[in-house]
């Protein structure tokens, strides 16, 4: 059963709910907190009971053990609120908010920024953390601050986007911490909205097209090793359609890896390194997942 406002002894949610890999065991415990103070309250509960926690967004960039997870996990996605200024362009939002009805939300109120963004299944914390991006833009490039809480409990404070360590899918936010509860972002006012909706629109139909949307995945698998493609490196080994278990290396997008129904977390592993060693072996390049793995240490 999944805890949401009151504690339960414990808990017995599959993580493959909370994925969009479709995979992942069972949650020890598991918390769902819709608002600040409930998050707050969990992350002080889990470092009181001395117990491992851990947040997920939307799951769109986790794989994570058919073993499951130890402690607590807490899931924001439902830590949802937006507050939008049509006429200064700023969007403040918490955490579990979904980037594409952001996207859609903005191209309304005829503010720029977001159209690159409509495709990516994450929350706005998620891609905080992430620095997720598209076509050319990124998070950061629109973020203006984000509202932390220490992972063991305690006071929330505010990070500019300068102080995050922005990078290529990197932030500061990846090695410390911190559970990011909101976000601002800073749009461009005064668009048409017909305009910035047929973009975003474009953006969406484009990415439907070119990658396997309706197939459980978790976007590309690994970082581009700038300026080259990891899915051009992928597809020139002939990799596409490579399986392993229920994983198979896509036959539309070599860089996404998906699940064709029945895949296990250890699939979808044994078809990452494969691919990495296929790759390192004929181009000398070695490809570093973009998708954050959890629970794999404990099961080894
Ligand atoms: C079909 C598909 C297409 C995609 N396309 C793109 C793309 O074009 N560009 C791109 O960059 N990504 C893409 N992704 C990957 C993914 O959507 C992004 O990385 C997204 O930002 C992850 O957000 P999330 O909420 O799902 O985070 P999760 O996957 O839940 O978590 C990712 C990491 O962030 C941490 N985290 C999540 N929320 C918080 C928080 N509030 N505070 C602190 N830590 C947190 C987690 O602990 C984990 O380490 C795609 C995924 C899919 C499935």
């Amino acid at each position: 059963m999944i805890v949401r406002n009151a504690l339960m002894p414990r808990s017995d949610a599959s993580l493959s709910e909370f994925t969009t890999w479709r995979v992942g065991g069972p949650a020890e415990y598991l918390a769902e907190p819709s608002s600040i103070e409930e998050t707050s309250a969990w992350l002080s509960w889990a470092h009181d009971h001395g117990m491992p926690c851990r947040v997920i967004g939307a799951g769109s960039n986790l794989l994570i053990h058919d073993d499951g997870l130890p402690g607590l996990s807490i899931c924001l996605r439902r830590l949802q609120g937006v507050q939008m200024e049509e006429t200064t362009g700023v969007m403040d939002v918490l955490a579990g908010e979904r980037i594409p009805s952001l996207a859609r939300r903005a191209a309304r109120a005829g503010l720029h920024g977001l159209e690159w963004s409509v495709g990516i299944p994450g929350t706005a914390g998620g891609a905080a953390v992430m620095n997720a991006g598209a076509q050319g833009s990124c998070t950061a490039q629109w973020l203006q601050s984000v509202r932390v809480i220490p992972l063991n409990g305690g006071e929330s404070f505010e990070l500019q986007c300068d102080q995050l360590s922005y990078d290529y899918r990197h932030s500061r936010l990846q090695e410390e911490p911190l559970v990011v509860v909101s976000a601002r972002f800073r749009l461009e006012p005064g668009h048409d909205p017909q305009q910035i909706g047929s973009v975003t629109n474009g953006n969406l139909s484009h990415r439907t097209t070119t990658q396997p949307y309706q197939q459980p995945s978790c976007g590309s698998v690994f970082r581009n090793p700038e300026p080259l493609k990891a899915g051009r490196l992928i597809e020139g080994q002939g990799l596409k359609g490579t399986r392993i278990g229920g994983a198979e290396v896509s036959t539309l997008h070599a860089n996404f890896i998906v699940n064709t129904g029945t895949a296990r977390s250890d699939d979808i592993d044994r078809l990452i390194v494969l691919v990495q060693e296929r790759v390192e072996e004929r181009h000398g390049i070695r490809l570093h997942p973009e998708v954050k793995r959890l629970g794999f240490n404990l099961a080894a």
